[in-house]
């Protein structure tokens, strides 16, 4: 009896240390694995990911993805620093590539490593259709939303008693990372991102695309081009990325809040 309270309070313990603040949303999160064992991992696992695959370069597309890319990370430089939470991406090392895939699918690993398959970009259209992925993709990344996944995958995993989880060279921890992070081809271990961080993603990445200047109301087209490709074979992004009507209409509600945010930046016009 006395043993298992002694446990219950190290665990509880270690949960509260564990614990880091969303920059948006103010609320705590639970980070059992720490960004320094993180972005290290997560810079091996993006250089083996471009070494595999074809990395379109010198293309129209691969400039405007890197273009869009950059805005997307200064709009969250800006609004971070402006919010108290200048230094948060100091460990980034923002990269942009396009590769070579017919999967429609595009992820933002911690550490600000961006990849946009070329088969998302019939369906994000313009430049603001991209913006609208890239900026929820770097709000996941932003919010911790794939260290929260991999920490609850490793308190299943351990049992919740492991007090050191140590990453490198872990076969194990590697598969739970890839899965986290969106990496698996398979569909099959492709962990769906929680609808509240879904949500929440939606939410930030209007505010990071209306401060890069694009029209947030094209996130809401975005969403109506994806859920128009539900009909066909199952598709990466889809699979965890849901194109509801409920989804569609939370954006269009949230299109205002974001331009005003934007406006605080002096960002008055939005590129559709
Ligand atoms: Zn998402």
């Amino acid at each position: 009896m006395k043993f298992t309270k002694s446990i219950a309070i190290l665990l509880l313990g270690m949960v509260v240390v564990a614990c880091s603040t969303n920059p948006f949303t103010g609320k705590q999160t639970l980070a059992l694995v720490p960004n320094s064992q993180i972005l290290p991992m997560a810079f091996q696992q993006y250089n083996e990911f471009l070494s595999e695959h074809k990395v379109v370069n010198n293309t129209a597309d691969a400039r405007m993805v890197k273009s869009v890319g950059q805005k997307i990370a200064t709009a969250a430089e800006r609004y971070l620093n402006a919010n108290g939470y200048a230094g948060y991406l100091k460990d980034y090392r923002w990269e942009y590539n396009l590769v070579q895939s017919p999967d429609i699918n595009a992820w933002c690993m911690p550490g600000g490593k961006i990849v946009v398959y070329t088969g998302i970009l019939p369906i994000t259209s313009n430049e603001a259709g991209l913006a609208a992925v890239m900026g929820h993709e770097v709000a996941h990344a932003l919010a911790n939303h794939g260290q929260q996944r991999m920490s609850a995958a490793q308190l299943q995993q351990l049992g919740a008693v492991a007090g050191n989880i140590a990453l490198a060279g872990d076969a194990e921890n590697q598969q739970i990372f890839n899965t986290a992070y969106g990496l698996g081809s398979n569909l099959g271990v492709m962990l769906p991102f929680s609808r509240s961080h879904e949500t929440e993603a939606d939410r930030i990445g209007l505010t990071l695309m209306a401060i890069a200047g694009y029209d947030p109301a094209a996130a809401a087209q975005l969403w109506q081009r994806m859920q128009a490709q539900e009909n066909g074979a199952p598709l990466e992004f889809l699979s965890t990325h849901p194109a509801s009507s409920t989804r569609i209409q939370n954006i269009q509600a949230w299109v205002p809040e974001a331009k005003a945010e934007a406006r605080k930046f002096g960002v008055t016009s939005f590129k559709r």
